[in-house]
């Protein structure tokens, strides 16, 4: 059995986590006040994800901030920033607006945080 020891980033309460990891799975999680952190660290020992966060450059080489619609695996950060460093959009882009469609294979889209117009 292994324990493993975590800090929640599901809110800025930020609990301490412990999670008791046996072969490989998790079998127990402590810490956590609610759900959200029972969840995140069984995945965080699993299979990690994250939100990312980037700029992408416009064509016209304006900077465009943008995150991914929702998390990616963390082995595939590199790869979806990688996508939005080749993506290009065009001016003007409407928060929300898709910048890179299923980034990296991952099944999550790039989008725009901000209204940019040039
Ligand atoms: S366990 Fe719940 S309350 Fe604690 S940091 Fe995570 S999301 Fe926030």
């Amino acid at each position: 059995m292994e324990t493993v020891k975590l800090i929640c980033i599901g809110c800025p309460m930020g609990c301490d986590l412990s999670v008791d990891i046996d072969n490989g799975v998790p079998v127990s999680v402590t810490g956590n006040t609610c759900p959200i952190g029972k969840k995140y660290a069984e995945e965080e020992v699993t299979a990690p994800k994250r939100t990312v966060t980037s700029t992408a450059l416009s064509e016209d080489g304006v900077p465009v901030p943008v995150k991914t619609a929702g998390t990616v695996p963390k082995s595939a950060i590199f790869a979806v920033v990688g996508d939005i460093k080749a993506a290009r959009p065009t001016l003007p882009v409407k928060i929300g607006d898709v910048i890179v469609k299923d980034a990296a294979g991952c099944g999550v889209s790039v989008v725009a945080t901000k209204d940019v117009s040039g």
